[in-house]
């Protein structure tokens, strides 16, 4: 995926989560991408919000959204039902857009006019860059409505950000008695010349088989390599 499906997929949504840290803790707020370039994604805040202050800190943020419904329904079994869709995540590095450098991206590009628009009515607003991460979007039909698995995960990066490992992987210590592979709801395990693997991209990393391997062969595996 590159910058532009990124930032498409953001922009779909609307109104997305953005997560900072504050002395330790966890914050977050509702707000909007409104721009990107080759540089990244931009989104606003007013100088006067702890948003700003988290950001300047920090200058860590990390951005997520739903598409295309956050209610929740349930189904005939009284369970959660979620319609087919996507969420989107990224995290990753900020840096603070000065003025002048906004109104010069506005000239060869006028999605930025709205940021320069925005910032003319309110002087106390400025505009924020997220130029280094990495993230994922996680595609779900959980009732296999359009398809025979439940997900479709693609990782992406940008700005020299790495992709992070996170999930579950299947180790030597398999004795390949194929009880993963039944117990997986998800269709993320099969059979390779008598070795069982799985497939990141449909993995949900439910645990389920993890929980039924009698010989301990699968590997919870957790870390983040930009950190
Ligand atoms: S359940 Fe464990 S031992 Fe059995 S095939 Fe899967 S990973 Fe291998
Ligand atoms: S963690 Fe869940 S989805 Fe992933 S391979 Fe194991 S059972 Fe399947």
């Amino acid at each position: 995926m590159n910058i532009e499906d990124i930032y498409k997929k953001f922009d779909k949504i609307g109104c997305l989560t953005f997560a900072t840290i504050d002395k330790g803790t966890p914050q977050t707020r509702i707000a909007h991408l409104f721009a990107y370039d080759h540089e990244g994604l931009y989104f606003r805040t007013m100088i006067t919000k702890p948003f700003y202050e988290q950001l300047s800190k920090t200058k860590k943020a990390s951005i997520c959204g739903m598409y295309p419904k956050t209610s929740v329904s349930y189904n005939w079994e009284g369970m959660p039902y979620f319609p087919p869709g996507y969420t989107i995540r990224a995290t990753g590095n900020v840096r603070e857009i000065p003025f002048d450098v906004l109104k010069e991206k506005s000239v060869a590009d006028e999605m930025f006019l709205l940021g320069v628009k925005d910032i003319e009515k309110y002087p106390a607003m400025t505009t924020f860059c997220l130029y280094e991460a990495w993230g994922e979007v996680y595609d779900f039909d959980y009732e296999m409505e359009h398809r025979s698995h439940k997900l479709l995960r693609e990782g992406f990066s940008f700005g020299g950000a790495l992709i992070p490992f996170r999930g579950v992987r299947i180790t030597d210590a398999c004795i390949s008695c194929g009880k993963c592979q039944a117990g997986c709801s998800f269709k993320a395990i099969s059979q390779h010349e008598g070795k069982f693997v799985i497939d990141h991209t449909r993995c949900d990393a439910c645990g389920d088989c993890y929980m039924v391997c009698p010989a301990g062969a699968i590997e919870i595996v957790a870390g983040d390599p930009n950190s």
